[in-house]
């Protein structure tokens, strides 16, 4: 046997030694915690290496000579090849919906249902739509179905998605792409769409969400005669395809995908400008974006914030800054949410409106420059959101206590009846009214900004467990507030992230305490030593 997989054998009968909960030997468990961590550094370190070294972008331009970062990568895309027709389009991308594999001869539009995936640039949904449109000589349209609620999602999401489809509406008009924003469920509205346009074919985009994949569900029930393909356009490995089952955690992924990074991390060509129309096209009317607005039924109360602008453009312009101003310190002081060194990009990623794929393929260049700082973007962007998807799509409990492994769920039933030294209602903490001025100011930083940092989140989630009556408790309260405030709710990474905090999802167990039991804790002593949290609690001292 390799001296590798002895080690791996090694590492893996300790863990499961471990899972088994017998195990109380502290020393022996830093070893293998030790042991695991090194075995991890050596997987992040390899696919880190070889996701810059992959040949992407043409040798003639780079993402850096060109400004802005817009342009540049719409040359890189222009040098790509001349449209998706000549690009190698890897079919694996795809999944059927149902089996019907005949496009009707009298069909006379392709028709894109985009849902998750916001945008018409760097989007494989989207190009596999185009594709299709160009070889059966056909128009390419586009519908949008919105719901006039979603979740507890509140006008402050809402404008930021709507406004991200009013620049593709914009974007569609010059590309000859004909952009439909139609009101209500899809499965109401697409039936009489599909009849009236005569469509030969839809294609959708991916989300594991449960209300995602019931629309569809439910949309395939309906359209039986045309077939109805899906398209994985938010994971560089598409998720189905990256694994076939449940993973254990960020370990057990991270090879997987790399095994995959040949086959997927490619760059983009381009949407071109479509060839085909139909007469009708012209006489769609531009959409009525007030009117769409009235017709929302949300809380109107949770405004706008300022720092993010929506849109593609918005998108890549935090990318650019990030790559100018941030990056450099990305890897040191990520944790310290006093730094404003993260991406900042999830409520883009979270809309679709720009894409991972491209992201990644743009800081993995920087690799020779800022190793440490692209290794931690790779980690955090690749393996650990697509992860979530993982976790998402295999796991229909994602969001409740079911989904947590056996020994989690063992040990917050062990410590269900713990005495908690604080109990708070929702509203004391949806009002940020705590002893802790730490867990205030994140509660504000969320209501007034719409992101509270990364490193916050765990303590924050952390705490309402310690504070509320059961896990269930914690886990809905903490759901809410979090789909409500946070620009980038509503997302697989926000339910994972939640279940990691409270339930031990991708952890592993610690060392035995009141209400968390084995699940990792945090206090605010360590939090100290990690950042001047005076100075944070200042900054977001009153809502
Ligand atoms: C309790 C809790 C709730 C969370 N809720 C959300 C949420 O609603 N939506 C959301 O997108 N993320 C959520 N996260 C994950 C993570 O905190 C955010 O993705 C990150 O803070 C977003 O900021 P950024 O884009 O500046 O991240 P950066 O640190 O700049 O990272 C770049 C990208 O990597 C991905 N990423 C970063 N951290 C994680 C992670 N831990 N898991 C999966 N992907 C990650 C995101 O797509 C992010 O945009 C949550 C985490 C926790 C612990």
């Amino acid at each position: 046997m390799s001296k590798r997989k002895e080690t791996m054998s090694k590492v893996t009968k300790k863990r499961e030694k471990k899972t088994n909960e017998s195990d109380n030997n502290t020393s022996e468990k830093e070893d293998d915690i030790e042991e695991e961590e090194e075995e991890e550094e050596e997987q992040k370190n390899n696919l880190a290496q070889k996701i810059s070294n992959t040949k992407t972008n043409t040798n003639l331009i780079d993402y850096f000579t060109i400004k802005p970062l817009q342009l540049a990568i719409d040359h890189i895309r222009k040098n790509i090849c001349l449209n998706i027709l000549d690009f190698n389009f890897n079919k694996n991308r795809i999944r059927p919906i149902n089996n019907i594999n005949i496009i009707p001869q009298d069909s006379q539009i392709i028709l894109y249902w985009m849902s998750r995936d916001q945008r018409i640039q760097d989007n494989w949904a989207m190009l596999y739509a185009q594709r299709l449109a160009l070889k059966q000589q056909l128009p390419l349209h586009i519908v949008f179905c919105l719901v006039p609620t979603f979740l507890v999602a509140p006008i402050r999401a809402y404008r930021f998605m709507l406004k991200g489809l009013h620049e593709i509406e914009k974007e569609c008009q010059q590309l000859n792409i004909i952009f439909h924003l139609l009101i209500g469920q899809a499965e109401n509205i697409l039936p009489k769409f599909i009849e009236n346009y005569k469509v030969g074919t839809i294609i959708t985009d991916f989300s594991p969400l449960r209300i995602s994949r019931q629309w569809l569900e439910n949309v395939a029930k309906k359209i039986t005669t045309i077939p109805i393909v899906q398209v994985d356009a938010h994971n560089v490995v598409p998720c189905w395809h990256a694994s076939t089952k449940l993973e254990y955690g960020a370990r057990t992924i991270r090879n997987k995908l790399h095994k995959h990074m040949n086959e997927f991390f490619t760059e983009y060509p381009p949407i071109i400008k479509h060839p085909y129309t139909s007469s009708n096209d012209y006489q769609i009317k531009p959409i009525d974006w007030q009117a769409v607005d009235d017709s929302l039924q949300v809380d109107r109360t949770i405004k706008e914030v300022s720092w993010a602008i929506p849109g593609y453009t918005g998108g890549i312009n935090q990318l650019e800054t990030f790559i100018n101003e941030r990056v450099m310190n990305f890897a040191l002081r990520r944790n310290d949410p006093n730094k404003d060194v993260l991406s900042n990009l999830s409520p883009w990623f979270h809309y679709g409106q720009i894409s991972p794929q491209r992201a990644l393929l743009i800081i993995a260049k920087l690799r020779p420059k800022f190793k440490d700082a692209c290794d931690s973007f790779i980690e955090e962007a690749f393996v650990r959101r697509e992860l979530s998807d993982n976790y998402c799509f295999y796991q229909e409990n994602y969001d409740t206590i079911n989904g947590a492994w056996e020994w989690a769920k063992k040990t917050l039933n062990d410590h269900r009846n713990d005495k908690r030294t604080h109990i708070y209602s929702r509203d004391d903490l949806e009002y940020a009214r705590t002893y802790d001025k730490l867990w205030n100011a994140s509660q504000i930083q969320m209501i007034k900004e719409g992101k509270m940092h990364g490193f916050l989140r765990m303590y924050w989630a952390k705490k309402i467990l310690e504070w509320t009556k059961t896990p269930e408790e914690a886990l809905d309260i903490a759901i809410y507030l979090n789909d409500k405030y946070n620009l980038d709710g509503r997302d697989p990474n926000g339910y994972v992230g939640i279940m990691w905090s409270i339930c031990g999802i991708h952890d592993q167990g610690w060392k035995e305490r009141p209400v968390f039991g084995k699940i990792r804790y945090m206090n605010y002593e360590g939090c100290k030593r990690k950042f001047d949290v005076k100075q944070y609690e200042n900054k977001y001292a009153s809502l």
